[in-house]
């Protein structure tokens, strides 16, 4: 089994989420005793954030960067960075270690087209959905038309990822809202709703809608575990 390298606690919320879905999956593979060989730096978030509002993201990719290549030294052979919103410094990642990266947006985007969907909604907090960084990828490589709500709307999303979803708040307040956001890209023409924002999936569930939903962190540790199977 390769060993995986996990740069988490972007939020921790979600980051023990990855690693419990990962060893499940090496469990039911391999069976036993068997779980996965992992090596976790998990930040303290507040450091992250206060990168991310003052728009210090060449910064914030040199630590996670430099952090990925300890990681790469002490074995992984892959890292999984755990947070949609970090892979705007995905290249100064990459550029600073020589294991690959898994980037959360091309296991998404693959799951999109094997459904065989050509438009979905992407929520996030508001780097992932007004920056380039991840329609772009999922346009570029998997030929999508990404729609993001409006700025109102982007917004709240945003607000409840902060303020409530990473400090372990899950509110029916929040869901409904959530919902109602989500039938509002519907209503635009998406065909699904990509949780792009790895503690959304915390809030809604695909039982929660009628369209297909994407949670993120669930197919990126499913790409990850795919990775380490490998
Ligand atoms: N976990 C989140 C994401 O997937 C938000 C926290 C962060 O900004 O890293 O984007």
């Amino acid at each position: 089994m390769r060993v995986l390298g996990l740069l988490g606690g972007m939020s921790w919320e979600s980051s023990i989420e990855y690693e419990r879905t990962i060893n499940e999956l090496v469990r039911s593979a391999l069976g036993g005793a068997s779980s996965a060989d992992l090596i976790i730096r998990s930040f303290n978030f507040a450091d992250i954030e206060r990168l991310q509002e003052s728009g210090r993201w060449t910064e914030a990719g040199g630590l996670l960067g430099s952090e990925a290549k300890k990681l790469e030294v002490a074995g992984a052979e892959a890292i999984v960075l755990c947070t949609n919103t970090m892979h705007a410094v995905s290249d100064v990642i990459e550029s600073m270690i020589s294991v690959p990266l898994i980037h959360i947006a091309d296991p998404t985007g693959e799951a999109i087209r094997s459904r065989g969907l050509s438009t979905v909604g992407l929520l996030g907090t508001r780097y992932t959905m007004e920056h380039e960084f991840y329609a772009d990828r999922l346009r570029k490589n998997w030929n999508l038309d990404v729609k993001v709500p409006d700025a109102a709307d982007r917004a709240s999303v945003h607000r409840v990822i902060y303020d409530e979803l990473i400090q372990g708040i899950v509110s029916s307040d929040s869901r409904k809202m959530y919902l109602d956001v989500i039938e509002r890209l519907v209503a635009d023409g998406a065909q699904g709703i990509i949780a792009g924002c790895t503690e959304i999936e915390l809030l809604i569930s695909q039982s929660d809608l009628d369209v297909p939903y994407f949670p993120t962190a669930r197919v990126h540790a499913e790409a990850a575990a795919a990775f380490a199977l490998s």
